[in-house]
C-alpha cells in the first residue's frame, strides 16, 4: 500500500459499471449464440454456461481472438476511462471486483489503456487451453464435493460472493493501516447488480457504497442500507463527478486531521518547554486534554 494522503481504496464491479454492457451477453451475442446461450442457462449455473459456450463456440472454430475481437469492441464510456484516470491520479489504488472473468476483464482494460490504473482484479479465473479454447473456472469452486463459498445471501452466487472478497479486503486494509500506524483509508465500492450488494454490506461508516441508479443492487440497498454511506450515479458522467467528490472529500479531510495532529504535537511541546508551569487540562478542549496525557499514544484503528 502506498503512502496515503487520504485518497481511498475504490474498487469496481466490471458488467454495467466499468463497461456499459454485461459482457458475458456481449460476447454470446456478438457471436451471435443469443438463443444456444439461453437454452445453457435453462440447465446450468450461469458460470458454468459461459464456460460450455465458449466450448461449443471454440467446437465451431471460433478463437479466443474471436471473443478479444468482440470485447474491443465493448461500450466503456469516456467519463468511465476518465474516472479512473483521474482517481489514480489524486493517489487512489483501484481493483476490481468482478463476477466476468479474467480473460473478458484484461482483454477490455488493456485495449483501453486502463489496465495499468488497476493493482489487482478479483473475479472467476480464465485461460485459453492447449487446444486454443476458452476456459472460465469459478471464482469459489462449488460443484460437490467443493464446500462452496458459504454466504447464505441469495444475491450471491454459487460460483461467487463478493462479500467474501471484500471481508478479505478489509483485512488487509486494517493489517497495513496498523502497519503504517494510521487510519485505515476509506473504502468506495461501485456496482449496479444483486451480487454487488453483499459487498455493499461489508463495507463499515466511513466508507462508501456508490449504487448505479435505477439497477438491482439499489432496490436491496433500499430494503436494507449498508453501514456505509451511500452515494448513488445515474450515468457515466455523474459517476464520475461522485466518485471525483468522494476522493476529493476524503483528501481534504485527511489533510485536516494531519494538521490536527501537527497542533497536537506543538502543544504537546508546548507543555514540555513550560514544564514549571503545567496548562490546566480542564480548561482544554478534550482533544488537546488527549494529547497532555503522557499515555495518549496515538493507536490507529
Ligand atoms: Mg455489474
Ligand atoms: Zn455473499
Amino acid at each position: 500500500m502506498a503512502a496515503s494522503n487520504g485518497a481511498p481504496l475504490v474498487v469496481f464491479d466490471f458488467d454495467k459499471t466499468i463497461v456499459d454492457c454485461d459482457s458475458d451477453n456481449w460476447v454470446v451475442d456478438s457471436l451471435g449464440a443469443t438463443r444456444r446461450f439461453d437454452d445453457l442457462l435453462r440447465h446450468l449455473p450461469w458460470n458454468h454456461a459461459i464456460d460450455a459456450m465458449m466450448g461449443e463456440l471454440h467446437a465451431e472454430g471460433r478463437t479466443a481472438e474471436d471473443v478479444a475481437a468482440c470485447l474491443r469492441a465493448a461500450p466503456l464510456s469516456p467519463h468511465v476511462a476518465a474516472a479512473i484516470e483521474s482517481a489514480h491520479a489524486r493517489g487512489c489504488e483501484l481493483r476490481v471486483l468482478s463476477d466476468a472473468n479474467a480473460f473478458f476483464i484484461e482483454t477490455v482494460l488493456a485495449h483501453h489503456g486502463l489496465a495499468g490504473y488497476f493493482s489487482g482484479t478479483d473475479t472467476n479465473p480464465a485461460h485459453v487451453d492447449g487446444a486454443g479454447r476458452l476456459r472460465i473456472r469459478p471464482y469459489h469452486e462449488f460443484a460437490a464435493p467443493a464446500p462452496g463459498h458459504g454466504c447464505a445471501l441469495p444475491s450471491c452466487p454459487p460460483n461467487m460472493c463478493k462479500g467474501k472478497v471484500m471481508e478479505r479486503i478489509l483485512q488487509e486494509e486494517e493489517e497495513a493501516a496498523v502497519a503504517a500506524r494510521r487510519r485505515r483509508r476509506a473504502v468506495v465500492y461501485l456496482g449496479d447488480g444483486r451480487g454487488d450488494y453483499c459487498p455493499s454490506l461489508k463495507l463499515r461508516e466511513g466508507d462508501y457504497v456508490m449504487p448505479r441508479a435505477g439497477y438491482p443492487v439499489c432496490d436491496l440497498i433500499g430494503g436494507a442500507p449498508p453501514a456505509a454511506a451511500v452515494r448513488e450515479w445515474d450515468g457515466f458522467e455523474d459517476l464520475a463527478r461522485v466518485l471525483l467528490g468522494i476522493v476529493d472529500d476524503e483528501i481534504a479531510r485527511a489533510a485536516v486531521t494531519t494538521t490536527t495532529e501537527q497542533d497536537d504535537a506543538a502543544a504537546m511541546n508546548a507543555a514540555v518547554v513550560g514544564a514549571v508551569v503545567v496548562p490546566d487540562c480542564r480548561a482544554l478542549p478534550a482533544r488537546q486534554e488527549a494529547a497532555l496525557l503522557p499515555q495518549a499514544v496515538r493507536v490507529p484503528n
